[in-house]
């Protein structure tokens, strides 16, 4: 499988080539056609694999397609990315914005743990604010004629600090379709089950969950077993 051969977007297609991504790795080549289907995954794969650009096409490309209005607002999260540390989100983050230049309706916020609440409690707030019909149109310079224009807004988070934020109701995930649960292996040992566990009860219940994790043990096949259904397994 090439990326050609996935039916991408073309700006997309175009922004893995300007990355210098020609060929896809082995995980990229099993995961992208099953996470575009909309099954779920538990993929076995680590660090140095090529797994974020492989979880995130799928989750950039349900991302735009499942844009919704909530409650009046013309957007608002789709994808949802949990990772157990703050060093992982911040490149994920940067993958994903790679991935979307030139993706005009498509956005991310980083909710980590080990920097400051009120600073990412301001920017998500000004992204919200965003989102509303009257600021779109002015900030984004979008032409009158696509009044309908919705955004998506990826959410690249860390469970903790997501739950601290959830708790302060200043994001809602009522319209998110997509989750991943990145480095699975991870959360478990770093002791965030049941934080990610109740992050999820916040998503509804129709999304589909991308999992990776370096060795599958046990615990994690327990975790995976809960959060995924009827899932494609991806081994490395
Ligand atoms: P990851 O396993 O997601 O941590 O990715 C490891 C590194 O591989 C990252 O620096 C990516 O930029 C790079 N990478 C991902 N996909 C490709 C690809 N198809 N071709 C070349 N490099 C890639």
């Amino acid at each position: 499988v090439e990326f050609e051969h996935c039916n991408l977007p073309p700006t997309i297609g175009a922004n893995l080539k300007k990355a210098g991504y020609e060929a896809p790795t082995p995980v990229q080549m099993q995961m992208v056609p099953v996470g575009l289907s909309g099954r779920d995954v538990i993929a076995s794969a680590d660090t140095g694999s090529g797994k974020t650009v492989a979880f995130l096409l799928p989750v950039v490309v349900q991302a735009l397609k499942h844009q919704r209005r909530v409650e009046g607002c013309p957007g608002g999260p789709t994808a949802l990315v949990l990772t157990p540390t703050r060093e992982l989100a911040i490149q994920i983050e940067r993958q994903v914005k790679e991935l979307v230049v030139g993706v005009a309706n498509m956005r991310t916020a980083l909710l980590v743990g080990g920097m400051p609440l009120p600073q990412q409690l301001h920017r998500l707030k000004r992204t919200n604010k965003l989102l509303y019909p009257q600021n779109v149109f002015a900030l984004l310079s979008v032409p009158l004629k696509y009044p309908l224009m919705l955004i998506s807004l990826i959410i690249i988070a860390t469970p903790g600090r997501l739950l601290e934020i959830l708790k302060q109701k200043a994001v809602q995930l009522d319209g998110v379709r997509v989750v991943v649960v990145d480095e699975a292996d991870t959360m478990l040992k770093m002791g965030f089950q049941q934080q990610v566990l109740e992050v999820l009860e916040h998503v509804p219940d129709e999304h589909q969950t991308l999992l990776t994790s370096a060795t599958i043990p046990k615990s994690t096949e327990q975790l995976a077993a809960r959060l995924t259904q009827d899932p494609v397994r991806i081994t490395i």
